[in-house]
């Protein structure tokens, strides 16, 4: 599943390959994608004759800004968006293609089919569903310490379980929560609350490294991103903790846990990231 990093390379190489486009007329092969407006010929219709200006995002979200309209795109599990020439053989699992009036499409293809598609007027998108509840992006200068804090505060919650709620802070998947607790060395079933303040803030900066140093390194690839037949797909930096059951801890040299939490295959070095933080002892002097 894409996570933050993955969305803003979607999101990069997308703007790249798209803005300044015109499309001539939409395609939609699977009405369920088409979730706003509920007519898919409404849909197909509105966007008719439209401008592609930018691509932004909002947490996991893609949010395609057209001239008087806003398409938020969610890719979900599978979904995938490729630049084709028209005539070009159209794989399987196309769902939404978008052809343009430079011979040219886009085309949305999506294997398990939970992608989303929802138009709006411009300034009406982020006020409702799906991007109405969404909380802080990790990435804007609003994610302070402070802000991060005020979020995480007296909450019982495990703190992973709480990361992944995009109502607190938005884009963190399975993945980078796994990387951003072992890198703050903070066990993921903690309860927000008995979290400190050096662990807060530890906390706060591996969100923000971890994903910056994700984004970077997608960022950096984008040309062996988009593969031969112009799809942009997800990319796999190197990862210290996710993924990595009984391999040496970068930190320490323990072997990496896997367990499970709120139902998620959680990773976490048992040396370095403890459940009940042994007290410091003082010394008398
Ligand atoms: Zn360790």
């Amino acid at each position: 599943m894409p996570e933050l990093p993955e969305v803003e390379t979607v999101r990069r190489t997308l703007e790249q390959l798209v803005a300044g486009k015109t499309i001539r007329s939409v395609a939609v092969h699977l009405p369920r994608i088409i979730q706003r407006p509920d007519d898919k010929a409404v849909f197909c219709a509105m966007l008719e004759g439209r401008t592609i200006q930018t691509v932004e995002r909002r947490g996991k979200f893609l949010r395609i800004l057209l001239d008087g309209l806003v398409l938020v795109s969610h890719l979900r599990m599978e979904g995938r968006y490729g630049v084709y020439k028209a005539g070009e053989a159209v794989g399987k699992h196309t769902h939404v293609v978008f052809h343009f009036t430079d011979e040219t499409e886009l085309r949305y293809k999506d294997v398990r089919q939970f992608g989303t598609m929802h138009l709006f007027k411009p300034g009406e998108d982020l006020s409702q569903p799906p991007l109405n509840k969404l909380g802080i992006e990790p990435l804007d200068e609003s994610f302070s310490y402070a802000s991060f804090r005020d979020t995480v505060a007296g909450k019982g919650t495990k703190i992973k379980p709480l990361l992944l709620n995009q109502e607190y802070v938005v884009g963190l998947g399975n993945i980078y929560v796994d990387e951003a607790l072992h890198k703050a060395r903070i066990h993921p079933e903690r309860p927000a609350e008995s979290l400190t303040k050096t662990e807060l803030q530890a906390l706060h900066a591996a969100i923000v490294s971890t994903l910056l140093e994700a984004v970077e390194a997608g960022g950096s690839s984008i040309k062996s991103y988009v593969n031969g037949q112009g799809e942009m797909g997800m990319f796999q930096q190197q990862l210290a903790a996710y993924g990595r059951k009984d391999e040496p801890c970068p930190h320490c040299g323990e072997a990496i846990v896997k367990t499970v939490l709120a139902g998620r295959g959680t990773h976490f070095c048992p040396s370095c990231q403890v459940l009940k933080p042994k007290r410091i002892a003082r010394k008398h002097t």
